[in-house]
């Protein structure tokens, strides 16, 4: 294999994907992943940016348009003080009731007409709380209200009246009231040299300015606060009027927004709403507050939100779409694929009874019709190998029979009589048993021969082997030794035993007719028998003794059984 391959290989391993059919799977979710996300991100991106754009416009518009309105509103406010300030009804009954010639009933009676102006003019105005005319050494005379409230003005108000400079209190929260409210003061003169009687102030609500942040906020969740310097709201849309100077924005968000004027920023407001804010000043007179507009970032950016979504459902619908069709047709060759491997398995195993089944006209399917084809040959070989098997296994029984048996009568050969004569004697020895050996010949066999033919005397040789089989146990065992010599072997028998079956044999042939008869008579045999240990312990022993007696037999007449004396 090339390195690179082997690279490939080694972190396809790492990341668990021998299997052709996961890389297949991980092919297809990375074919329809990494396009569908990127251009989503894409796509999310710049729609982001653009809403950015888009939303932080209306937000500067809207905090813009605000300040404007604010400053136009406190403005008019200070407009409508003067024009009180400078009514005659003001200067006049003021003067009055500060005046030393007057007797106490007429200073009475020009202080209950101020109060009546003050009560009339509040009653057509809604943007004032209550009006008070203060003398000019800061002392409160008249009030709309029945009893005066505080003066909450800054410290050096006094000073800057004379002065003629409007003067504006913070924003504060006014428990009898129970709303947030402001002081404004201006400068009241004598109508007929200017001269400087005292100070008109106004206890403002911020009414007005509530709804007017109502209609500029931006959007369903878009919300417009006026903010002192310190984040506090004191008025703001769309918001509950008891959390007017209780609540503050947070005072990061507060600080940035202040030194970046118009810059929209991202925070979660004191309703830890995640929201999108741009602030513009207020530098009105001394006031150093400002607008804030926020919106939810959710609403912001609902429309990438939506991108998100739509990239979602569009992954999913490619997932579905291709992916799925992908994978079955990824399947169709994966699974033959399966199948041939553990067929293939199979075979190495040595089960040549696969026969897969070919689907389709693919390379895979004439990679397996050629798989079945060759295991189809593998079998047919090994089916005639165990053909030729069996043949050669029975060719060789018959050559084994062959070695150890004889071609005539089919008793066991002279070889093979002295191997287990040999044995026979050996095991007998351990065991300590007797057994038996019986050496026949044929009588006058030569003569058969010469009279009936040499064939006849074959028939006759296999007609006295059958004889024998017939006589003996299936544990004896008998043998041709020579041309007519025969040699029977009697396991654990007795040499009374032995006698016996010799004798039985012998009187068998005797009495056997097939031979036929010949010049000499009758066909006979003759027997010599030897015992074992009493004849000899070995098998050449045994056979010379048996031998022995067998001539002694022939030498008696023939026809006759010997054993040893
Ligand atoms: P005796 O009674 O003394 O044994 O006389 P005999 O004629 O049997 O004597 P001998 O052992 O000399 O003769 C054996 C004969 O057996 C000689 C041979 O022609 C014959 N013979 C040996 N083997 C075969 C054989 O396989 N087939 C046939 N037909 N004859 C055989
Ligand atoms: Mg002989
Ligand atoms: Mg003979």
């Amino acid at each position: 294999m090339r390195s690179w391959e082997q690279v490939i290989s080694v972190v396809l391993h790492a990341f668990r994907l021998d299997r052709i059919k996961r890389r297949i799977l991980v092919f297809g979710l990375l074919a329809t992943l990494i396009p569908c996300l990127t251009v989503g991100w894409v796509s999310y991106l710049r729609s982001k940016q653009f809403l950015t754009e888009k939303i932080s416009g209306e937000l500067r518009n809207a905090s813009a348009h605000t300040v404007r309105e604010f400053d136009l509103w406190l403005k008019e406010r200070f407009y409508d003080l003067r024009v009180f300030s400078r009514s005659y009804e003001v200067s006049e009954n003021l003067e009055r009731s500060l005046r030393e010639t007057e007797g106490p009933f007429a200073k009475a009676q020009a202080l209950g007409h101020l109060k009546d102006y003050l009560k009339s003019v509040l009653g057509k105005f809604t943007d004032y709380d209550e009006l008070l005319v203060v003398d000019a050494n800061g002392k409160v005379i008249a009030s709309s209200a029945e009893t005066a409230g505080a003066l909450n003005l800054p410290p050096d108000w006094l000073k800057r009246a004379i002065a003629d400079t409007p003067v504006v209190g913070s924003a504060y929260w006014d428990p009898v009231l129970n709303r947030p409210v402001m002081m404004l003061a201006v400068r009241i003169a004598r109508a007929a040299d200017g001269r400087f009687l005292g100070v008109l102030a106004a206890r403002l609500n911020f009414h007005v300015i509530s709804e007017l942040l109502d209609n500029f906020s931006v959007g369903q969740t878009g919300r417009i606060y006026v903010i002192a310097h310190d984040g506090t709201v004191i008025v703001g849309s769309r918001s509950s009027p008891e959390t007017f100077l209780k609540t503050t924005l947070p005072e990061t968000a507060t600080r940035a927004m202040f030194e970046q004027e118009a810059v929209p920023l991202e925070y979660r407001d004191h309703e830890s709403r995640d929201v999108l804010g741009s602030l513009k000043r207020i530098s009105l007179m001394d006031l150093n507050w400002g607008v804030v507009a926020e919106i939810e970032t959710r609403e912001a950016y609902a429309e990438s939100a939506q991108i998100i979504y739509l990239t979602l459902v569009m992954v999913l619908g490619l997932l579905l779409g291709i992916g799925l069709p992908a994978y079955i047709l990824a399947l169709t060759i994966v699974r033959p694929l399966d199948r041939l491997t553990r067929g293939a398995a199979k075979v190495a195993a040595g089960d040549l009874d696969v026969d897969l089944p070919v689907v389709g006209r693919s390379e895979i399917g004439y990679l397996t019709q050629a798989f079945n084809r060759m295991v189809a040959r593998l079998r047919k070989a090994r089916d005639e190998l165990a053909a030729i098997n069996q043949v050669l296994s029975e060719k060789n029984k018959e050559l084994q029979e062959l070695s150890v048996k004889d071609g005539l009568t089919g008793l066991h050969n002279r070889r093979h009589l002295m191997e287990t004569l040999t044995s026979e004697a050996a095991r007998a020895e351990r065991h300590r048993h007797p057994f038996a050996v019986l050496m026949i010949d044929l009588d006058h066999f030569k003569q058969y021969n010469d009279t009936l033919g040499h064939l006849a005397g074959d028939r006759l040789l296999v007609r006295i082997a059958q004889i024998f089989r017939e006589s003996i146990r299936t544990v004896d065992y008998a043998a041709r030794y020579g041309g007519e010599e025969f040699l029977v072997l009697l396991p654990e028998s007795s040499p009374e035993a032995a006698l016996g079956v010799a004798e039985r044999i012998r009187s068998v042939v005797a009495a056997d007719t097939c031979g036929g008869a010949h010049e000499m008579g009758k066909v006979t045999v003759s027997i010599g028998v030897a015992v074992f240990p009493k004849s000899g312990n070995t098998a050449e022993a045994l056979i010379a003794r048996a031998d022995e007696a067998l001539y002694e037999a022939k030498r008696r007449g023939r026809n006759r059984v010997i054993a040893p004396a």
